[in-house]
């Protein structure tokens, strides 16, 4: 899955208004098959429009989605959109409201392969069975008659999970899967995903405003500040050594393991409702210069496949994180 230059506006002000906020901009990123990406920013970062572009519940102001290496975003209509949910599926936050209250288990997960025409008949309740199994949800012929309410939060985001494998998608978009859960079912259902990904070669692109959970299960890490992509790389490249002064801050004000994301960083996330001409974090970046304010930073190469937007890279390097701290 390959997200090209993607660029998201929304009005505001009222419809008399022209004016419109910018929650994403330019926007790039690719999803190997068997590989996770966290894609990590704080609340307003832009995560969730991101999560419903990829999802095609909604449509970029411009860029490209390829899956594949072909253009999702040319084919429209229900049988484009049918296709495309058959290979890229979505977990969201909330496992209670994506499951319907009325049904059951067996109900959601039957619907899903009917749908999507991987099992039929008599085959249903034994395909059910096994994908009950394989997210750890056992006895599974008891879990299949169960209804959403009669399930624990973790059990109900395994049931999500599973209705995603169930139609054997390349892809899982995972906005924020644990973020409702404590932290010891968390940790099963991080465990879920990453096996998953291993044995069936889906990438996930799992969103999270969760480091220690990034830390624990992705590959590379993408940081989104204000809808902008700062930083990008493998996993202990960006969180072991960080090269953005956003980065840098995020990690420096947070203790390992502790949701940091949740709530934005106090103060300057007000001063920054659009991203302005230059950096969008220069309102609250320490190293902030001129250039900062007047022109946006390009993406820079400090090591293979580490990129980093921010001036400093290309001249006299981000000082250390004692001056980001200050
Ligand atoms: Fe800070 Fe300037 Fe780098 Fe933006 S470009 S992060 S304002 S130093
Ligand atoms: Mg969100």
């Amino acid at each position: 899955l390959e997200a090209s230059r993607l660029n998201r506006s929304f009005p505001v002000g009222g419809f008399l208004s022209h004016a419109r906020r910018k929650v994403l901009t330019d926007v790039s990123f690719s999803l190997e098959r068997g590989e996770i990406l966290a894609l990590v920013g704080e609340s307003g970062s832009g995560k969730s429009t991101l999560a419903r572009l990829l999802a095609r519940l909604d449509t970029p102001d411009s860029g490209d989605i390829l899956l594949g290496g072909e253009n999702v975003l040319a084919r429209e209509g229900g049988a484009a959109s049918l296709a495309y949910r058959g290979r890229v599926q979505m977990v969201f936050q909330d496992p209670f409201a994506s499951l319907n209250p009325v049904h059951t288990v067996a109900y959601h997960l039957e619907r899903s392969l009917v749908r999507h025409g991987r099992a039929r008949g008599v085959e249903l309740t034994r395909r059910v069975h096994a994908l009950l199994e394989s997210v750890g949800l056992t006895p599974a012929e008891q879990l299949a008659k169960r209804y959403p309410h009669e399930l624990s939060g973790g059990q109900r985001q395994r049931v999500a999970v599973a209705r995603a494998l169930a139609v054997e998608p390349d892809v899982i978009i995972a906005d924020e899967p644990t973020s409702m859960l404590d932290v010891s079912t968390r940790r099963g259902v991080l465990q879920l995903l990453k096996g998953l990904t291993r044995e069936r070669g889906i990438g996930i692109l799992f969103i999270t405003h969760d480091l220690a959970s990034a830390r624990h299960l992705a590959d590379r890490v993408l940081v989104l500040y204000a809808g902008s992509v700062v930083e990008t790389g493998r996993t202990s490249d960006v969180l072991q050594a960080p090269r953005h002064p956003y980065t840098r801050l995020l990690l420096s004000a947070v203790p390992d393991g502790v949701d940091f994301l949740r709530t934005p960083l106090p103060a300057r996330v007000a001063t920054v409702p659009a991203p302005p001409l230059g950096c969008a974090f220069a309102p609250r970046c320490p190293h902030a210069d001129v250039r900062c304010h007047e022109a946006l930073p390009p993406f820079h190469l400090p090591a293979a496949e580490h990129h980093v937007r921010c001036h400093l890279e290309s001249s006299k390097g981000v000082p250390d994180d004692a001056a980001v701290s200050s």
